[in-house]
């Protein structure tokens, strides 16, 4: 049996997929991509998100949130209206929320006040939390042991720290306060040891890939848009991270993927 993948970020309402996306998921169904969790960052594209997932039932979930460069739309209500679209069955996710002090044009005192208020409404959906971190890892903890301190998740995580791009140290933080770490197309790039030395102190049981397409495209589609297909290719890198087999890769992440986001038919 050829090996079955998921992609646990992607967004394909993108305006990039607009022209090709049916095909751009025939090519990921082609490469073993049996599930795409589609990331919806703002409220604009709640909509678009679902109306795809109930187009394709088979590979789709999404995940609602309000990524930090939104943050500036957050309102009680917008917070009501997301737990009430979370017991919708084609949402599997809250998020995605975080920090991002790299380019964001929000600045950071703002992020930091809304984050808890996101990471509030995701825990009264009962569903698991995708974050995004951009050179904001000491402030992400600081938030995420105030939130989620001595607080059980309800499986093995309270969700995924999406986009890993940081270190052991880190790595190890994010798995102890309750999160799995998704990796995406940097980790096959040459010079990024430092990425692949995080990726193996987290440990394979909290891994799972992804690809955020159109963004982060792996080495062999360096500079152009990212797709789904790529990730056959992210989890070869994370076999020779682990000195396993790109079978036992797909087997171990999918379960990763299955048991986080609640995955059934996969
Ligand atoms: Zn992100
Ligand atoms: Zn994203």
């Amino acid at each position: 049996m050829s090996p079955a993948f998921v992609d646990t970020h992607a967004h394909l309402t993108d305006a990039r997929f607009a022209a090709d996306r049916d095909a751009a998921l025939a090519r990921a169904r082609a490469a073993g991509v049996v599930r795409i969790l589609e990331i919806a960052d703002e409220p604009d594209a709640w909509d678009r998100a679902l109306a795809l997932c109930r187009e394709r039932p088979q590979e789709l979930r999404c995940s609602l949130g309000l990524h930090p460069y939104h943050v500036d739309r957050f309102s009680e209500e917008l917070a009501e209206d997301l737990v009430r679209r979370a017991k919708l069955p084609e949402v599997a996710a809250a998020g995605e929320f975080g920090l991002d002090y790299a380019r964001c044009p929000i600045p950071p005192e703002a992020q930091r006040r809304v984050l808890p208020k996101l990471l509030e409404a995701a825990g009264a959906t009962g569903l698991p939390v995708v974050l995004h971190c951009r050179d904001a890892y000491a402030d992400l903890f600081d938030i995420l042991r105030a939130v989620y301190g001595g607080r059980r998740p309800r499986g093995r995580y309270h969700g995924v720290l999406h986009c890993f791009s940081a270190g052991a140290a880190e790595a190890e933080t994010a798995v102890r306060l309750g999160f799995a770490i998704g990796v995406d197309g940097p980790v096959t790039y040459p010079k990024n040891d430092a990425l692949r030395g995080g990726v193996r102190a987290a440990g394979l049981a909290s891994v799972v890939l992804e690809t955020d397409s159109p963004y982060l495209p792996p080495q062999s589609r360096r500079g152009q848009r990212n797709e789904p297909q790529s990730i056959p290719e992210i989890a070869d890198a994370v076999a020779a991270v682990f000195g396993r087999t790109l079978a036992e890769i797909a087997a171990v992440t999918t379960e990763n993927a299955r048991e986080l986001f609640g995955f059934a038919g996969i």
